[in-house]
C-alpha cells in the first residue's frame, strides 16, 4: 500500500539496525577490530550530522558539518581508530580536528582521556555541547591551533590527525609515548595515509593507503 510505504520514512534510518548494517559493511572492507565495531555499533552517528542529512548518516560517506568542515567516512575513522587502539596502554590519545566530534566520541570509548584540539572556535562549541549531552565525559576540547600538538601533557599513547598535513608533521613524534603511534594523513592532491610508531628512540614510518581529508590549516578561526 502506498501509505504504509511513506509511514516507514524517516524513522528507520537511524536505528540500531542500521548501524548494525554499517558495522557489517566495515567489517567486509577490512575492518577486524571487534572493540573498534562495536563502538560505531553504539554511537549515534546521525546525532553529529546536520537533522537533513540524517538519513544519510550511515552511509560510508562523508558529509558536511557547517563551516566548510566535514565529518569522515565511518571507514577511516573505523581504520584510524584500530590503529589507534593497537597500543600497550590507551591512557590519553590526542587527536587534531576535532570537527562535528565522531572521531573524538569514539576515541572516548577507547582511551581513559581524548584532547582534542579543533581551530575553528564555533565548531569546538557546538560539539563540547554535543559530547556532553550524549554523555561523553572524557574528551577535553581546546580551540587552538594543533599543529604544534600538546608538548605540555605529552607523552600520548597515539596521536590522530583528521586533516592532512602537506608534510609529515615530525615534530608531533617526540610526543608519543614508548610504543605510541602517530596517525595522520599526508599530502596535497594525492593524499596518503601514514603511521609514525615509537619504540624505544626509534621511530619507525609506515605508509597505509590512499585517503581524502580536507587540509590541515595553520592558525585559528
Ligand atoms: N574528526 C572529524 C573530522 C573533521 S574534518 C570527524 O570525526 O569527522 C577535520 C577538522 O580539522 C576540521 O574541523 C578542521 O577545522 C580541523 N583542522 C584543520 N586544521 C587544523 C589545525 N591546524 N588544528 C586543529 N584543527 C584543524
Amino acid at each position: 500500500m502506498a501509505e504504509s510505504f511513506m509511514i516507514s520514512h524517516g524513522s528507520g534510518m537511524t536505528s540500531a539496525r542500521t548501524r548494525a548494517r554499517l558495522v557489517e559493511r566495515l567489517r567486509q572492507q577490512g575492518i577486524g577490530d571487534e572493540t573498534v565495531l562495536a563502538i560505531i555499533g553504539q554511537i549515534p552517528r546521525h546525532q553529529f550530522v546536520d537533522e537533513a542529512l540524517s538519513h544519510k548518516a550511515y552511509d560510508d560517506t562523508s558529509l558536511p558539518i557547517g563551516f566548510g568542515q566535514t565529518i569522515s567516512q565511518p571507514y577511516i575513522v573505523a581504520r584510524m581508530s584500530e590503529l589507534a587502539a593497537q597500543v600497550p596502554q590507551r591512557q590519553q590519545v590526542l587527536e587534531i580536528g576535532t570537527g562535528c566530534g565522531y572521531q573524538t566520541a569514539v576515541l572516548a570509548k577507547l582511551f581513559k582521556t581524548v584532547h582534542s584540539i579543533e581551530r575553528i572556535g564555533g565548531l569546538v562549541r557546538q560539539t563540547r555541547e554535543r559530547l556532553s549531552g550524549l554523555g561523553i565525559h572524557n574528551a577535553r576540547l581546546r580551540h587552538a591551533d594543533g599543529l604544534p600538538g600538546l608538548p605540555e601533557l605529552a607523552p600520548f599513547d597515539a596521536i590522530v590527525i583528521t586533516a592532512a598535513a602537506p608534510i609529515v608533521p615530525e615534530n608531533l613524534s617526540a610526543q608519543l609515548s614508548d610504543g605510541g603511534r602517530l596517525i595522520f594523513p599526508v599530502g596535497s592532491q594525492q593524499q596518503e595515509l601514514r603511521m609514525i610508531e615509537r619504540r624505544g628512540q626509534e621511530l619507525f614510518e609506515s605508509r597505509l593507503e590512499k585517503v581524502n581529508f580536507v587540509p590541515l590549516l595553520p592558525g585559528i578561526a
